[in-house]
């Protein structure tokens, strides 16, 4: 059975998830976290987990939300922390993506986070989009923050990035964009050792390869798996099991 290891099932587009979650049985779906990355999906998240066996929530504070931030954010993240249906502190990060950004107030979120990450000794999950080089920098810092390991999610770095992370003891997890015509994903996949990959779908984003530019779900994690499979020379169903286990295995609290 499938693991998606982040979603955001909080969209709007979801109507509350209800549909995705009674159809996770018959779509092969075992498991679905559900990322936050404001105050407000970081609690939707913990709700939705709470009230559904099958679903588990992460929570944070996305760096394009960073400036957004109000005074108890970290009070209340601590609080969303204490459920036992909340796996792991993230998405927390870096995103230089766009041109407006302010590094000041994304750099200063992802230490406070980092401090929080220590105190409840859970995994992070890190969103890192052109910073390759200053989120390095804080890992070299903070890396004892990490006591509960990492996630680099939906990673989109080099492959010496990668297997750096990896040697690092932190898990590389692939979303629908290695099933782009245009990505240079393979060669990662194909270096990285298979105990170190985890698969997601990131959705409502990043619809994978039939699926491009509709609207995700959780279900279509299948094609990164496939995706996977293929590059690595094995059945689906292995890699299927594999990075189930490894699911298991980066999110103790998963279960
Ligand atoms: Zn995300």
């Amino acid at each position: 059975m499938l693991i998606d290891t982040h979603a955001h099932l909080t969209d709007v587009r979801y109507e509350g998830a209800g549909e995705i979650i009674s159809n996770m049985d018959a779509d092969g779906l075992e498991r679905v976290i559900s990322v936050g990355f404001n105050e407000f999906s970081s609690a939707y998240s913990v709700k939705i987990a709470e009230q559904n066996p099958k679903i588990y929530a992460a929570v944070g504070i996305h760096p394009s939300d960073a400036a957004d931030v109000g005074q108890g954010y970290l009070g209340t993240l601590a609080e969303l922390c204490d459920s036992v249906k909340c796996v792991a502190v993230g998405e927390i990060g870096l995103d230089y993506h766009y041109d407006d950004t302010d590094k000041r107030s994304q750099m200063r979120v992802l230490i406070e986070q980092l401090e929080l990450v220590r105190s409840v000794n859970l995994p992070a999950v890190f969103h890192v989009r052109d910073a390759y080089g200053d989120f390095y920098d804080v890992i070299k810092k903070y890396r004892s923050n990490l006591t509960a390991g990492a996630v680099m999610h939906c990673f989109s770095g080099s492959k010496e990035t990668a297997l750096t992370y990896a040697d690092m003891g932190f898990y590389i997890s692939f979303s629908g964009s290695i099933t782009f015509k245009n990505s240079k994903a393979a060669e990662i996949i194909q270096a990285l050792p298979l105990d170190r990959i985890l698969i997601e779908t990131d959705c409502p984003y990043l619809a994978p390869t039939p699926h491009r530019g509709e609207l995700n779900y959780p279900k279509y994690v299948r094609y990164q798996a496939e995706k996977i499979a293929e590059v690595r020379g094995l059945p689906v169903e292995e890699v299927i099991e594999i990075t189930r286990q490894n699911a298991y295995r980066a999110f103790p609290r998963l279960n």
